[in-house]
């Protein structure tokens, strides 16, 4: 499911390149092109949807397979082991929510300090 006007339908698709950090049947994920952190990657499902507002009963496997990914992506690309290193995953969602590209992704950031406030 590619929406011809998404900007990461066509990077999933390599029309627009990217930096690729990982990809399977369900899942690619590239690093973020204006970083805030010193590892700041993005992970999405292939399938277009919009946002976390718009998930579905039927995308739980995917959404559960982001998550079980993002420890394994995050050590591959240079995130310290836990629990002294770590990372943190975040998914922007709708307007109020910081969300600027309307398919669902998840940010995982990581590195040493001082990039993390809070
Ligand atoms: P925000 O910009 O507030 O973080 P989102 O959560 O929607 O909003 O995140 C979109 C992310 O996509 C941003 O971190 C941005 O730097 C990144 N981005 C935008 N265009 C590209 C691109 N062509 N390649 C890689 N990352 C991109």
């Amino acid at each position: 499911m590619h929406d011809p006007d998404c900007l990461f339908c066509k990077i999933i698709a390599g029309q627009i390149p990217s930096r690729k950090v990982y990809e399977d049947d369900q899942v690619f994920a590239f690093h973020d092109i204006h970083p805030g952190a010193p590892i700041h990657f993005l992970m999405l499902p292939k399938k277009h949807i919009a946002s976390m507002a718009q998930v579905q009963p039927g995308d739980a496997g995917v959404l559960g397979h982001m998550l079980t990914l993002a420890p394994r992506l995050a050590q591959e690309q240079g995130c310290n082991p836990y629990p002294e290193g770590g990372f943190r995953v975040v998914i922007n969602t709708g307007n109020e929510g910081g969300q600027e590209i309307h398919h669902l992704h998840m940010h995982v950031m990581g590195g040493p300090r001082p990039w993390l406030k809070g």
